[in-house]
């Protein structure tokens, strides 16, 4: 912490490395207004190597998908953001997580914005001592999860498609996960337009049925998770099958085991839904099974999987 109570961080502002406090919009900012801002955000990890960050180059091509479906005209390429958040990881040591977002930082009245510059702002940061523990004193208990299945809210996917991790297309799942935490849950998930299960706000959703099989909604009503492809190219890996399928709201009600998935989130079991019990409550082996092989993966303890990894060395480290 710096003497002003604020994590002694530096942010990435459009090349400039500057201080925590110092990177700030305005109120009346485009982004903040209109609910432009574009972002993708990954994890960080100590591993064996040095501190290293997740499958960065997908993240940064689902970054760039991100900005071309909202149209926000972003003037830097894949290789620039890499090296940045490289530079920002390097920068920043102890952080893990990495968010990367590009908005529109001019004070605008109308939708459309008189002055288009796309600022980007790269932030590497411990998200519990940074963030969580500077307004609660503890860190939230990690609950045997809970889930709730929104059923009546179905996103309009025609005008905001899901694959776009802007910030307007979280306002519904905000609105739907906070009715379900006064509920008592602890998460949702939601439908598609067709009444199909979709994903959580901020996850993707699997069920595994008593034959073993997976099953996960395919990539049309869904944005597609880094975590969710890694855990089927792990599935593959390990002979789970999997399957890309939509699922009805009873499919996932009756499946053996269920779990979510997301940079957050981990592989995380489902205990119950509206107020029912997954199998036996319990995390069910092919959950405990690719959960252990995403954490070994992840910490960089799997040789078969270290090309996920990208490694940051710190900087003056010498080589
Ligand atoms: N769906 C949505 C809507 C999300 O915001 C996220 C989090 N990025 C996910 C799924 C999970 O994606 P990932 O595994 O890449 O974090």
């Amino acid at each position: 912490m710096s003497d002003s109570g604020t994590p002694d961080r530096r942010i990435w502002i459009d090349g400039r490395l500057v201080p925590w406090a110092d990177a700030t919009v305005h109120v009346l900012s485009h982004s903040h207004s209109r609910g432009s801002l574009v972002f993708d955000y990954l994890s960080v990890h100590e591993t064996p190597r040095g501190p290293a960050i997740f499958r960065l180059p997908e993240h940064v091509q689902r970054f760039l998908r991100s900005v071309a479906l909202v149209g926000l005209p972003l003037a830097r390429d894949e290789a620039e953001l890499c090296t940045a958040s490289v530079e920002t990881v390097a920068a920043n040591p102890g952080a893990n997580a990495l968010k990367i977002c590009a908005y529109l930082p001019s004070v605008e009245v109308d939708v459309v914005p008189l002055d288009d510059h796309v600022a980007v702002a790269i932030a590497a940061y411990d998200y519990l001592h940074d963030v969580i523990l500077r307004k609660s004193q503890r860190p939230p208990p990690r609950p045997e999860l809970k889930l709730h299945i929104e059923r009546t809210r179905k996103r309009i996917e025609a005008h905001l498609p899901p694959q776009a991790k802007a910030a307007a297309n979280y306002l519904g799942p905000m609105m739907a996960k906070w009715r379900a935490r006064q509920r008592g849950f602890d998460e949702v998930v939601m439908v598609d337009e067709a009444g199909f299960v979709a994903e959580g706000p901020t996850t993707n959703v699997f069920a595994v049925d008593d034959q073993g099989v997976l099953r996960t909604p395919p990539a049309g009503s869904i944005l597609e998770g880094i975590t969710r492809g890694s855990v089927l190219e792990l599935a593959k890996h390990a002979g789970i099958p999997a399957r890309e399928e939509s699922m009805r709201p009873e499919a996932l009600q009756g499946a053996a085991e269920v779990f979510l998935t997301g940079t957050s989130a981990g592989v995380w079991p489902v205990a119950s839904i509206d107020g029912k019990a997954v199998g036996d409550g319990k995390p069910g082996p092919i959950t405990t099974r690719l959960r252990e092989r995403f954490e070994a993966v992840s910490g960089g303890h799997d040789a078969d999987f270290d090309h996920w990894l990208t490694v940051v060395r710190a900087p003056g480290s010498g080589d």
